[in-house]
């Protein structure tokens, strides 16, 4: 019977009063397109470029082998939206070429944009590659960097989109505190937000997202991690301009009511959750969508935010 509920649930997310929230999927490339389709997202919100680079550990992929993946990706979506985030590499996700082999502390070293800015040629290769992908295709690219700590790092990166002549919207992650708390100056320099939230929890609460003794800090119900959240999205808000998520944080049917009653504009996850997701947001309007979401904020823990979103929202 929640099958059955679930593939009635169907087209574009929203909240029971019409509030527009486009679910979109994350994807590492692609072999992970036709569940996505299947899923019904309405785009991509998370392309993980990573897994590309993945094969070769001496070099980056040809940027003709670059080209092809994109395409496949680009070409499932025709007039939909796709964000492809560049190379994030280092710390969990380290690559032999490009990664300090000596960081004493490899999450806080050298890595998503930092390594790319160290490598000029490897970023230039893959705007080069996606400009070429998106060329002839009536898709809406979207590019965004990972790991963008300042305005400095926004503008190095909308400055070698601008150079590699890419005709897409450049965005700035927001995965570290810093972004968040200065989320308009960064605004100044590039289109679009996409919060991480994934790491954004690690780096707010110096808990690292590999080590499970410290996993109830990763919890993104924690209202710390919601104060960033509000503050990303009003930040977008005041500057026209549109806040998402791409977190895990986005596949918690509960939580993505709260994220959209905190101001966020879309939600990107992986595809399995789209129809939990779909489902639960067309339940409350907006409103309820926002009461829930001060009151997990006016909680002290992750377990009373949860609660309290939860109360509001089945009308306790
Ligand atoms: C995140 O950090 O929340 C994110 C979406 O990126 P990744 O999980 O690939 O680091
Ligand atoms: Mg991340």
């Amino acid at each position: 019977a929640r099958k059955a509920a679930l593939s009635a649930s169907t087209g574009p997310g929203a909240t029971a009063d019409g509030h527009k929230v486009p679910l979109l999927a994350n994807v590492g490339g692609p072999a992970d397109v036709p569940a996505a389709v299947e899923a019904g997202a309405e785009g991509v919100g998370l392309f993980r470029t990573e897994f590309l680079f993945l094969d070769d550990s001496k070099q980056a992929p040809s940027e003709e082998k670059q080209v092809t993946a994109y395409r496949q990706v680009l070409e499932a979506f025709p007039e939909g939206r796709v964000v492809v985030r560049v190379l994030d590499a280092g710390a969990d996700k380290p690559l032999d070429f490009l990664t300090p082999a000596d960081e004493p502390n490899p999450a806080l070293g050298v890595r998503g944009l930092r390594t790319l800015l160290d490598h000029p040629d490897v970023l230039r290769t893959q705007l080069s590659a996606l400009a070429k992908a998106a060329e002839d295709l009536p898709v809406y690219l979207e590019v965004m960097a990972p790991m963008v700590a300042d305005r400095a790092d926004a503008k190095a990166f909308a400055d070698a989109c601008r150079a590699a002549g890419l005709r897409a919207k450049f965005g700035a992650m927001v995965e570290i505190p810093s972004a968040a708390l200065r989320a308009r100056s960064i605004l100044q320099e590039v289109e679009f937000l996409s919060l991480g939230t994934n790491d954004l929890a690690q780096y707010t609460f110096a808990a690292d997202r590999q080590v499970g003794a410290v996993s109830r800090l990763q919890d993104p119900w924690q209202p710390a991690l919601l104060d960033l959240v509000a503050l990303s999205a009003e930040a977008a808000k005041a500057e026209g301009k549109s806040c998402g998520v791409c977190g895990e944080a986005a596949a918690d049917p509960l939580l993505a009511c709260v994220l959209t009653g905190l101001g966020v504009t879309s939600l990107s996850m992986g595809s399995a959750s789209i129809p939990y997701v779909r489902a639960t947001l067309a339940k409350y309007t907006l409103a309820q969508c926002e009461r829930a979401a001060a009151a997990a904020r006016a909680t002290d823990s992750a377990e009373d935010a949860r609660a309290a979103a939860q109360a509001v929202l089945s009308g306790e």
